[in-house]
């Protein structure tokens, strides 16, 4: 019998209802001839309100116990989708991240999956019940409880299809993978297939579609994922690793992110030192950077802005009082009104000129970009906030997306 991994997201399981539907959905896929294993996970919004929660009681909260806390969110839902199925006659049993074998390492809330011990699912696909796992959790090497980053759960549902060596299917609140958010633009056209690489590239610069660590594991271990809508029976979008039959464009997606803090620091003195210094300290906390220019020198100082997640402010203010007392008359300023805007596509591999095409149409619609970065099917400009609609409705006109 073939074995299926279907995800279910927060909205669709945030009601009984909705779970009873989901229910539905695999009691048909069961009647096909499937055997289901079941990744949720937490009740809608309920993660965020556990961290509201956390957030009440201190401004940094301990990240052990705020996995522990996180971690109840995705146990909730997976007792009462097991209930409901036994309720509807088929046997099934929830699992915990541990009770599942999902075995990670790294920092308590953005832990990584080291290996899934999948002997336990095995057993119990084999006594004929429907395994119902809780998503974004797992377990370290000293038994604690740790979580995987927000979104985590796409990915211990792909590391279950990899290890099952079957493919897994995303259900989500839209219907598939659009060129663009179809909530920030709704004539964004769904997608058909997209391909691992793209996907990981949408992800990773803002599509919360997917998580991209989920995309990776996908690709590194070739699981087919197919991500549609939990509630409408339409065709959803499968990724895949990238064939000729896939449609030809330059530019297959645009992907946005809100989640931009920017911080220019004036006045730094122009010595390989201080600058080394200031991203050193920035290392030390674990801040990720993305996005880095530099002024050229005048008169012995720059100036640098970097960007990173607005997340991260807390630890950034920390670090900036730090490098205040510690070089003499910098100035800095912190810019929120930043969103990060990137064009995505295979076609870049072979088609230059992509660049300078959006240089131009930025020019002519005067969209002042403070920085640009570029991959190899990538590049992403970093624009006023107040702009984003301009350029959305400019790069969808010029690229057809
Ligand atoms: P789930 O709770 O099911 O995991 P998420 O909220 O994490 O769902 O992801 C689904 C959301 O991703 C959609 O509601 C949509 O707004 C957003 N999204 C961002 N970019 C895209 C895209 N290119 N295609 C489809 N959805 C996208
Ligand atoms: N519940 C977790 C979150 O909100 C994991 C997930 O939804 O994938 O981030
Ligand atoms: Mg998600």
């Amino acid at each position: 019998m073939n074995t299926v991994v279907q995800k279910y997201g927060g909205t669709s399981v945030k009601t009984i209802e909705r779970m009873e539907h989901i229910a539905d959905k695999v009691i048909h896929k069961i009647n096909k001839g499937y055997n289901v294993v079941l990744v949720v996970s937490a009740m809608g919004k309920t993660t965020n309100r556990l961290i509201e929660m956390a957030k009440s009681i201190s401004t940094n909260p301990s990240k052990r116990e705020l996995d522990m806390l996180m971690s109840t969110g995705e146990q909730v839902s997976i007792s009462l989708l097991s209930m409901i199925l036994k309720e509807r006659g088929y046997d099934s049993i929830a699992l915990t991240g541990f009770q599942a074998g999902i075995m990670t390492e790294g920092i308590h809330t953005k832990n990584k999956i080291t290996q899934v011990k999948i002997d336990n699912i095995k057993k119990h696909i084999k006594q004929g019940k429907v395994v119902v796992v809780a998503g974004f959790q797992g377990i370290n090497e000293t038994g604690d409880i740790t979580t995987l980053g927000r979104g985590g759960s796409d990915t211990t549902a792909v590391a279950l299809a990899a290890k099952l060596k079957c493919t897994c299917e995303i259900y989500t609140d839209v219907e598939g993978i659009y060129s663009i958010d179809p909530r920030v633009y709704p004539k964004a056209r769904k997608l058909k297939y997209i391909s691992y690489e793209e996907m990981m590239e949408m992800s990773s610069l803002g599509a919360k579609v997917m998580e991209p660590r989920s995309v990776e594991l996908g690709n590194k271990y070739n699981v087919p994922i197919y991500v549609a809508s939990s509630h409408k029976a339409t065709k959803g979008t499968y990724i895949k690793e990238f064939d000729k039959f896939m449609e030809q464009k330059s530019i297959t997606g645009l992907s946005l992110s809100e989640n931009v803090l920017m911080i220019t620091i004036n006045n730094v003195p122009y010595s390989p030192k201080s600058i080394s210094d200031v991203f050193g300290k920035l290392a030390s906390e674990e801040v990720n950077i993305d996005m880095i220019s530099q002024t050229s020198p005048r008169e012995g100082y720059v100036n640098i802005s970097f960007t990173t997640s607005k997340e991260d402010e807390e630890i950034i203010d920390r670090v900036i009082n730090g490098l205040k007392k510690e070089i003499n008359n910098i100035k800095i300023q912190k810019d929120t009104n930043i969103t990060k805007i990137s064009v995505i596509g295979m076609g870049m591999r072979h088609e230059s000129g992509v660049a300078s095409k959006v240089f131009k149409l930025f020019a002519d619609h005067s969209i002042e970009f403070k920085q640009v970065t570029t991959s190899e099917i990538s590049i992403s400009y970093t624009i006023k906030s107040k702009d984003k609609e301009r350029a959305i409705s400019v790069l969808t006109k010029e690229f057809n997306l």
